[in-house]
């Protein structure tokens, strides 16, 4: 009795990996073939983490021409492979228990920012409630709330932007919609608009792809009194 009840508890509480859902063994968060396809972000602008395609690690055309307003991104990964699917099963599956799997894989990048620029805020980029509510989490929260569970941080994690309203889905739009859709959408949150005078801010999102929404998230901070604001995510999708 006492096994059948322990093989069925080990079934359904059996580990998957993050990307592909197969069996693993317990604590594993990935396959062996899907770890092997994850794609470290190494040879990438040093300014806005975009993949380059050449051996070196130089600043790329766009951020010669006009940087994003912010010192700069930071992404350990690229977004592709094994990590794309575990990031869109975790979004828009709804697998809420991947976070913790995806945390490690920028905690210790996200300790580091911080530390280099002596941040005094670390911010999540925000999340309409609309949508919010639709997936019936925030991911970058949920990442940066496992993150602070195993890695604790060195300030304290705060929401101090909104978006006041949807905006359509970034990964449908292109790079010129995508900064109008979200430019105006982004917000410092009432009870924050008198708090961030100096403050040194690390940005957090799960996935940068044009930089347009960190971007925006900057601006609105840098309006605040913001001095410095660098952005850390998950994985860089290449621009399009
Ligand atoms: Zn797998
Ligand atoms: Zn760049």
């Amino acid at each position: 009795m006492t096994s059948l009840v322990t093989r069925c508890l080990s079934w359904i509480f059996r580990s998957q990996c993050a990307a592909c859902g197969q069996a693993v063994p317990s604590g594993l968060p990935f396959c062996p073939p899907c770890a092997g396809a994850l794609l470290e972000n190494l040879v990438c602008c040093p300014r806005c983490a975009d993949l380059l395609p050449g051996a070196r690690a130089v600043t790329c055309l766009r951020c010669l021409r006009k940087p994003l307003p912010l010192h700069k991104i930071v992404a350990p990964w690229q977004y592709g492979g094994a990590l794309a699917q575990a990031i869109v099963r975790m979004k828009f599956q709804r697998r809420v228990e991947i976070a913790r799997t995806l945390a490690p894989l920028v905690g210790s990048v996200l300790v580091a920012t911080a530390r280099s620029i002596e941040a005094t805020l670390i911010v999540p980029v925000p999340l309409h409630w609309s949508r919010r509510l639709w997936r019936g989490f925030d991911q970058s929260r949920l990442l940066l709330g496992h993150m602070a569970a195993s890695t604790p941080p060195p300030c304290p994690v705060a929401s101090a932007l909104v978006r006041r309203r949807a905006t359509p889905y970034q990964s449908r739009a292109d790079a010129a919609a995508r900064a109008r859709n979200v430019a105006s959408a982004i917000a410092v949150a009432p009870r924050w608009r008198s708090r961030l005078a100096g403050a040194r801010v690390v940005l957090f999102d799960d996935v940068v792809t044009t930089g347009a929404t960190m971007a925006a998230c900057a601006r609105a901070l840098q309006a605040a009194g913001a001095t410095q604001v660098v952005g850390v995510a998950l994985a860089r999708g290449g621009s399009p």
